[in-house]
C-alpha cells in the first residue's frame, strides 16, 4: 500500500439515473460562448471557434433526483451568474477523435450550471488574465444526476431552462449549439487527451443574470432529471 504524507482527498462523483452506481469525475472541461445569442449578450459575434476552461472536479456539488442542492454564496464577488447547461459525461477516451466517431465516447448526459463570479471573470478578461477566479471557485459546479445515453437518446436537441424562484431566466434549445457536442468532442480531443469520467459543460445560451443568497434556482434539460439548487 503507498504511504501517503496525508489522506489522497476522496474520489468525487455524481449519481447515474436509475441506478446505485456513482460516476468517478476525472476532469471538468467548459466551452465558452457556445449560443449565439449568449456571445452576443458578452459582446461578441457568436462566430468564433470553439475555446475551453477548467473546472477543478471538486467544484462539483452532485445533486440527487428529487433533491434540493445546496450552494454557499461564494467569497469575494457581487455578481454571481447562473449558466444553464447541457452536460456531457465521457465514458471512454481518447484523442484526435472526428466527430463522426464522438458519441462512441459518449457515456451519458447531465444537467448543470457553470456558476460563474461575473464581476471578477470580467476584471480577469479586461486584464488579460485567467477566468480561474471567475470560472474555477468552490462549489462553481452543480450537477443533476448523470442519464446514460441509450436513455437520453433527445439531449442534444432538447429544451434547455433555469428558473429562479419560479420566475423565467434563460430559455432555449441545445440544438442551437454553435459546436455541438460531437463537434466539441473533435475540437477538445485535439487539444487534451480525453479520459473516461471527464465532464463538458457545453455551453450556456442567453440569458444569464445574477443570483443572490435565498434564491433557487430549477435548471432543466428535457428528459434529464432536473437540477435544484439553492444559494444560501
Ligand atoms: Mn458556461
Amino acid at each position: 500500500m503507498t504511504d501517503f504524507v496525508f489522506a489522497p482527498p476522496a474520489t468525487v462523483s455524481v449519481p447515474v439515473h436509475g441506478s446505485a452506481q456513482r460516476f468517478a469525475v476525472n476532469r471538468v472541461y467548459c466551452v465558452g460562448r457556445n449560443y449565439e445569442d449568449h456571445a452576443k449578450e458578452m459582446g461578441f459575434t457568436g462566430r468564433e471557434p470553439p475555446f475551453f476552461f477548467l473546472k477543478p472536479a471538486n467544484a462539483i456539488i452532485a445533486v440527487d433526483a428529487g433533491s434540493v442542492g445546496k450552494m454557499a454564496y461564494p467569497s469575494l464577488t457581487k455578481n454571481l451568474h447562473h449558466e444553464i447547461e447541457l452536460v456531457v459525461a465521457i465514458g471512454k477516451g481518447g484523442k484526435n477523435i472526428s466527430a463522426t466517431n464522438a458519441h462512441e465516447h459518449v457515456w451519458g448526459y447531465a444537467v448543470g450550471l457553470d456558476m460563474t463570479r461575473r464581476d471578477l471573470q470580467g476584471e480577469m478578461k479586461k486584464q488579460g488574465r485567467p477566468w480561474c477566479i471567475g470560472k474555477g471557485f468552490d462549489e462553481s459546479a452543480p450537477i443533476g444526476p448523470i442519464v446514460p445515453k441509450a436513455q437520453a437518446a433527445g439531449a442534444e436537441q432538447a429544451a434547455i431552462s433555469v428558473t429562479v424562484n419560479g420566475q423565467p431566466r434563460q430559455s432555449s434549445n441545445v440544438a442551437k449549439l454553435i459546436w455541438n457536442v460531437a463537434e466539441t468532442i473533435e475540437h477538445l480531443s485535439a487539444a487534451w487527451e480525453l479520459q473516461a469520467g471527464d465532464l463538458i459543460f457545453t455551453g450556456t445560451p442567453e440569458g444569464v443574470a445574477a443570483v443572490v443568497a435565498g434564491d433557487e434556482m430549477l435548471g432543466r434539460v428535457d428528459g434529464l432529471p432536473d437540477l435544484r439548487v439553492l444559494v444560501v
